[in-house]
C-alpha cells in the first residue's frame, strides 16, 4: 500500500489523460474470460468483431508478404501502389475525382480518428457527436480537451440525427461533426434524402469540419453500397475526411489498418503527425490488403449473405421475446434491442433497474454476454453481435428467452 502510494505521488498524470478509463467493452471481456476459465459456458455477442477468420484471399496475400520481405518500414503514408488502389476505391465509393495524395493509410480507424482530432481540435472546440455512438468517440475526443456536444436520437428519427436538430447545435465552437453510417450500436443507415439535408445545413457552416466513420460502408444489405454524403454533397468534399478500415468489412481486426481520405494539404499534415507517433501503419497488412483486394470482393459478397442469414433469424427469435422489442439491421452485424418494457421487473426478488443492471444479470444468470447502451450513451438498449455461427445466436436466443420467462 505504501508503495503504491509512493508511485502515485511520483506518477501524477497529465491534465489531458485524467479522465481516460480502460475501454469497458474490453474490461467485460476480461470478465467473460474468468468466467470461461471456471468452467460457464459464456455465449460473447458483444465485441464488434466478426467471428470468423480473415479472407483467406488475405491471409494468404500476407503469409507471401513476410516470405518475399515485406516486414521493413514503409512511407509514413503509407506504401504508394496501396494509396493508388484505394484513391481509386474511394473515387468510386465518394463520386469525387481523388490521387493517392488524398489518401493516408493509418493504423487502425480508432488510431485515424485519434489523429484527425489530434490535428484539428483544440481545447475548447466542440465535436457534435449523434447518440447513440461508437463507445470510443468520447474518450478520443477528451484526449484533445475538446468538448463532445451529445445529440440523442430517437426511434422516431432510426435513431439518427436530424437537419432540425444538426441546424440548432452548431455554433461557432463547433469544429467537427461527426457521422458514423451505418451506425454503430444501431446499425441504422442514412438514406441519401437525410444525408443531402445534413449536407445542406453544413453548407452555411464552412467553419465546421465534417468527418465520416464509414467502417461498415460495405456491410449493408440493401445494395453493395451505403450512401455517403459526399457523393450527394460534392461541396463539402474540401473540408471532409472519410475514414474507412479493414477491420470489419475484410476481417481484419488485428492486422490494425485502416485509411483517411481527404484534402491534400489536411492529409500531408495527417501524415506528418503519423510519422511523429506511430512511423507507419503494419507494412504487411499493408502489402497484403494492397495484393487481395479485388479477389476480396467476391469473399465480401459471401460473407455479406450469411450475415443477411444470421440477421434475419436473429431478429425473428429476438422479437418473439415479450418485452425485448429490436430495431430491423440495415448495416453492420448489430441488433440493436430496446428493452425498456423489462424495467422493474424482478429476477430472484431483485429488480432490473437498467439495461446496464440487465447485461449484468444476463452474464451472471444466463452465460449470456451483450453490451448495454449506456456505454453507447443511450441507456434501455441492449447490443448483440449477430456475426457468429448459427448454434451460438440459437444458444444466445433461448438463454434470452428463458431468462426474460422467469422474471416476476
Ligand atoms: N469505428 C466504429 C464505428 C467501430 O465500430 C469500430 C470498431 O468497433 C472502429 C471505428 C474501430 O475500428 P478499428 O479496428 O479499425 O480501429
Amino acid at each position: 500500500m505504501k508503495n503504491e502510494e509512493n508511485e502515485k505521488s511520483y506518477l501524477h498524470p497529465a491534465r489531458r489523460v485524467q479522465g481516460i478509463k480502460p475501454s469497458s467493452v474490453f474490461q467485460l471481456l476480461q470478465k467473460a474470460e474468468v468466467l470461461k476459465k471456471r468452467g460457464r459456458d459464456i455465449v460473447s455477442l458483444s465485441i464488434g468483431e466478426p467471428e470468423w477468420d480473415t479472407f483467406d484471399s488475405i491471409k494468404s496475400a500476407g503469409i507471401k508478404a513476410i516470405q518475399d520481405g515485406y516486414t521493413k518500414y514503409t512511407p509514413a503514408a503509407g506504401r504508394e501502389d496501396l494509396r493508388h488502389l484505394l484513391s481509386q476505391q474511394a473515387a468510386k465509393d465518394l463520386g469525387i475525382p481523388l490521387r493517392p495524395e488524398n489518401v493516408t493509410i493509418s493504423a487502425g480507424c480508432k488510431y485515424a480518428l485519434f489523429s484527425v482530432f489530434q490535428c484539428f481540435c483544440d481545447p475548447g472546440d466542440e465535436m457534435i457527436l449523434p447518440a447513440p455512438y461508437w463507445v470510443s468517440y468520447p474518450n478520443i475526443v477528451e484526449l484533445c480537451e475538446t468538448k463532445c456536444k451529445i445529440v440523442p436520437t430517437d426511434e422516431a428519427s432510426g435513431f439518427k440525427i436530424t437537419a432540425h436538430q444538426l441546424e440548432k447545435v452548431l455554433t461557432d465552437k463547433t469544429k467537427v461533426f461527426l457521422l458514423n453510417s451505418p451506425n454503430n450500436p444501431t446499425s441504422a443507415v442514412y438514406s441519401a434524402e437525410e444525408l443531402k439535408a445534413l449536407g445542406e445545413v453544413l453548407k452555411s457552416h464552412p467553419h465546421v469540419l465534417l468527418v465520416t466513420d464509414d467502417i461498415y460502408n460495405r456491410i449493408v444489405f440493401e445494395g453493395e453500397l451505403a450512401p455517403h454524403i459526399l457523393n450527394l454533397c460534392p461541396f463539402l468534399k474540401n473540408r471532409t475526411f472519410a475514414i474507412n478500415g479493414g477491420s470489419k468489412s475484410y476481417l481484419m481486426t488485428g492486422w490494425r489498418i485502416a485509411w483517411i481520405v481527404g484534402p491534400e494539404h489536411g492529409i500531408k499534415l495527417l501524415t506528418s503527425f503519423q510519422s511523429q507517433t506511430i512511423s507507419c501503419a503494419h507494412s504487411i497488412s499493408q502489402k497484403a490488403l494492397e495484393d487481395s483486394l479485388p479477389a476480396s470482393e467476391e469473399y465480401l459478397i459471401k460473407f455479406r449473405e450469411k450475415l443477411r442469414g444470421l440477421r434475419d433469424h436473429f431478429f425473428d427469435q429476438v422479437n418473439q421475446i415479450p418485452g425485448l422489442k429490436p430495431y430491423p439491421s440495415e448495416g453492420g452485424f448489430y441488433l440493436w434491442v430496446n428493452m425498456k418494457d423489462l424495467i422493474g421487473r424482478k429476477f430472484n426478488n431483485e429488480p432490473i433497474t437498467s439495461s446496464l443492471s440487465l447485461m449484468e444479470k444476463l452474464l451472471e444468470e444466463a452465460d449470456l454476454l451483450c453490451l448495454s447502451g449506456e456505454s453507447f450513451g443511450m441507456g434501455g438498449y441492449l447490443r448483440f453481435n449477430y456475426a457468429v455461427k448459427p448454434e451460438s445466436l440459437n444458444k444466445a436466443a433461448k438463454r434470452l428467452s428463458q431468462f426474460v420467462s422467469k422474471l416476476t
